[in-house]
């Protein structure tokens, strides 16, 4: 019997630990959960029929899964479970971390004979629910066909590389996001100032080249209508462009359009909130610009 803990019950934990517990108690294993709020593990016990777990008892688990903030929650975690974890384990990281931390977290965990793979997720809160989410993996390809079968919320899972890479990508993809997200909210303001309709001006960007994940779902869903549901903070989005100017500059890379991203990413974060959708970064354009995107 194998034993998967699932640290971390947040937007996107509590449904990607959903699918964990029900492939689990399907396959005859163990599904243990951690959540440092924890009424929030005994709801998921409660609803899905995995078991409460410490962090000291998690540590035992021959998979671990985190889906946390940032590196410095996963670096606070394993600080606690590291002299408790058990050799021969696989640690799954699907936060959206640093490449950085993931070499010395991997170095720390090696010490304990536990291997890390870091394997960041795409595809949101609803991925999360339907158990379609995109899997970008760094480290060890054994490792990863040895926890293949418990990636229970994935749709597609890739190796990219050597420990890190997985970080990286995902940093790089959301500044992708980002870029497209702010130049389309950018476009959008000045035709709104120009009397334009945005929802027509849409409608004819999805048919043509300008298109995106920002203009075909997340500005209609979320900008025109006023809704700006918070699924995904703003604050993590500009935490992973942060992260993608990081590895710019750590590659001695030039990549101007990905720092000034960043740099606008995080002032919407302090001018909007750190806690609102990243949809809602446009507020910042719109008072740029005096207009509203509706
Ligand atoms: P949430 O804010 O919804 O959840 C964060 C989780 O981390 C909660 O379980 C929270 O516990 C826990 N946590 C926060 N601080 C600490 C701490 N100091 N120690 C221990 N646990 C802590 O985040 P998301 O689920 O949205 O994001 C998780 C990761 O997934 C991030 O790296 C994000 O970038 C990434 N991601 C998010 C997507 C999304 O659409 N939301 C999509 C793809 C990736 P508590 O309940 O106690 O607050």
């Amino acid at each position: 019997m194998t034993t998967l803990a699932f640290l971390g019950l947040g937007a996107m934990g509590d449904p990607m630990a959903a699918h964990v517990t029900r492939h689990a108690r399907q396959g005859g294993h163990r599904a243990l959960v951690w959540n440092r709020t924890a009424s929030r593990a005994h709801a998921h016990a409660h609803a899905y029929g995995s078991e409460v777990a410490s962090l000291e008892q998690a540590a035992q688990a021959d998979v671990i899964f985190t889906c946390l903030p940032t590196s410095a929650q996963v670096d606070e975690v394993l600080t606690v479970m590291e002299a408790h974890l058990k050799a021969g384990a696989v640690w799954v990281d699907c936060t959206s971390g640093h490449p950085q931390a993931a070499a010395a977290q991997g170095q720390r965990l090696a010490a304990r004979g536990v291997t890390l793979l870091d394997a960041p997720v795409s595809g949101g809160t609803g991925g999360a629910q339907a158990g379609t989410l995109t899997v970008m993996v760094g480290g060890p390809a054994d490792a990863l066909e040895a926890v293949r079968p418990h990636l229970a919320f994935a749709g597609k899972v890739v190796h990219v590389g050597q420990g890190g890479a997985g970080f990286a990508v995902k940093a790089v993809n959301n500044a992708l996001l980002g870029a497209a997200l702010w130049a389309t909210g950018e476009g959008l303001a000045v035709l709104a100032r120009a009397g334009v309709d945005l929802h027509a001006a849409l409608d004819v960007i999805n048919a043509s080249s300008g298109r995106s994940n920002a203009s075909q779902n997340l500005i209609g869903q979320r900008v025109l209508t006023r809704e700006f549901p918070a699924t995904f903070a703003l604050g993590l989005l500009a935490k992973d462009a942060g992260i993608a100017a990081d590895l710019t500059g750590s590659v001695q890379g030039s990549a101007p359009l990905l720092a000034q991203t960043a740099a606008l990413l995080r002032a919407a974060e302090h001018l909007i909130g750190a806690d609102e959708d990243h949809t809602a970064a446009l507020k910042l354009i719109e008072q740029m610009n005096r207009t509203e995107l509706h």
